[in-house]
């Protein structure tokens, strides 16, 4: 079937294999979606279950959009297979989706660059550092355990994922998997060019590269990355331009802002323009990990005004999709939750290389304490069941975001940034200079 779907609180969220895409569905579609058939008169199908709901002309129209995109066959028959979830009522009752939509999964924390922004501390590492990472087959059994799960996005970094011995293996199980899959890499690693040429020898599909660029010109990149490699780069973005002719895929480049480059992001949009990116996206350097040595680096809540004036700038004169992770954000907009706070922990999760679930990246700092469960010793459908319970996902929204007109979209912002400044993950988030504390 080339759908999948997920029952959930607000109606379902049904996968498309082909387009590699979520469709979140109303509880009335849903309803639709379960009960037509060539078997079933639509006017009594109507008039039974819907008519109280919306006119007949509505349904028609439904029906006549999701024949459009193939939901249902031109003799209204589903192409939907819905997955069977033996907690359904648990979910259902908490208004908690059953499995999140996206895992971040870093394959290691091997890295030949050692950038002083690195908020996983990424590096040269032992034999025996890489010995302790998860197995490629322990890798692989978690991608078939979260697509039973309907988990269909995964994005794979590290470190730098290229340099994880068995990552051509671990995309194939992705692709077998029908996944849509990401890759967030600094494509200067000596292997790069190899890893490419295999992707498109071997027919490898990639939905996304992620190029964290950093820097853009030869002086700069070696300030950032070290020596001789702004060229690697430049040919390796070549190879992935090649690569994106023959495959649908979105190409964005990545750069963490910090008080010392932040003046040059007109540069940054230039070099993405000239590589045809489609895509651009901005991070604030944040206090985790090596960044933590350099607090000089740190933004004050005046220079993310004015970065996002900048970037305001820059979306008015280009094509290019532009992000930045500033106040408000946009991950509560989607409705898939109710809860305070980011989607880290509700829609999305971190799969450390030993094991570890976590909210984000950036709760690694803490140890522990923020972990939700290894997938070493726990089912990954345990270890999300569980997390429903956690406190990151039992808090009560502060006061000032309550009456916040960004609310519904925000939802008091980042979570990590408010537990790393005040150890409350309840405040609001503290670079908010709309609703300041
Ligand atoms: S920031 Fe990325 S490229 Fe730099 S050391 Fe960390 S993992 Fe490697
Ligand atoms: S007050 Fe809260 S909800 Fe409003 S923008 Fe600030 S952090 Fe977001």
């Amino acid at each position: 079937m080339r759908f999948i779907g997920r029952i959930e609180h607000f109606g379902s969220l049904i996968y498309d294999t082909e387009r590699k895409e979520y469709i979140p569905i109303d509880q009335d579609g849903t309803n639709i979606i379960l009960n037509v058939s060539s078997n079933v008169d639509l006017e009594t199908l109507y008039y039974k279950y819907f008519s109280h709901r919306f006119s007949y002309l509505n349904f028609k129209s439904f029906l006549q959009l999701i024949q459009s995109i193939e939901m249902i066959d031109k003799d209204y028959n589903s192409n939907v297979v819905f997955l069977e979830n033996s907690d359904l009522e648990f979910f259902l009752n908490n208004k908690f989706i059953s499995a999140p939509l996206k895992v971040h999964i870093a394959l290691t924390y091997e890295c030949h660059l050692k950038c002083r922004h690195c908020f996983s501390n990424s590096g040269k590492k032992s034999e025996e550092e890489k010995n302790s990472e998860l197995s490629p087959e322990k890798i692989m059994e978690f991608l078939d355990e979260i697509k039973e799960n309907g988990v269909f996005y995964v994005s794979f970094g590290g470190g730098e994922p290229f340099l994880k011995k068995e990552f051509i293996e671990i995309l194939k199980k992705a692709n077998q998997n029908k996944m849509n899959i990401s890759i967030s890499t600094s494509l200067s690693s000596i292997n790069a060019k190899q890893i490419i040429e295999t992707m498109q020898k071997e027919n490898i599909k990639i939905q996304e590269f992620k190029i964290s660029v950093e820097a853009v010109n030869s002086k700069e990149y070696t300030n950032v990355r070290g020596k001789n490699l702004f060229e690697n780069l430049k040919n390796n973005l070549q190879l992935i331009i090649n690569y994106k002719k023959e495959n649908d895929t979105f190409i964005r480049f990545s750069f963490v802002l910090n008080k010392q480059n932040y003046s040059f992001l007109p540069n940054f949009l230039s070099f993405a323009e000239q590589y045809s990116a489609d895509g651009l996206v901005f991070y604030p350097i944040y206090n985790v990990g090596r960044a933590q040595e350099h607090p000089e680096s740190f933004l004050t809540n005046q220079e993310l005004e004015k970065i996002q004036r900048m970037i305001n700038n820059m979306k008015e004169r280009t094509k290019i999709e532009i992000e930045f992770f500033n106040i408000p954000l946009k991950f509560g907009k989607n409705g898939l939750y109710n809860n305070f706070g980011c989607g880290c922990g509700k829609t999305t999760i971190y799969l450390d290389p030993y094991g570890n679930i976590l909210p984000s990246g950036m709760f690694i700092k803490y140890g522990s304490k923020f972990s939700l469960g290894n997938i070493k010793e726990k089912k990954f459908k345990e270890i999300w069941k569980e997390n429903v319970e956690k406190e990151l996902n039992k808090i009560e929204a502060d006061p000032k975001c309550n009456n916040c007109m960004y609310f519904e979209e925000c939802k008091g912002g980042c979570m990590f940034r408010s537990f790393d400044k005040y150890q409350k993950l309840s405040y609001k988030d503290p670079t908010c200079t709309i609703n300041p504390l």
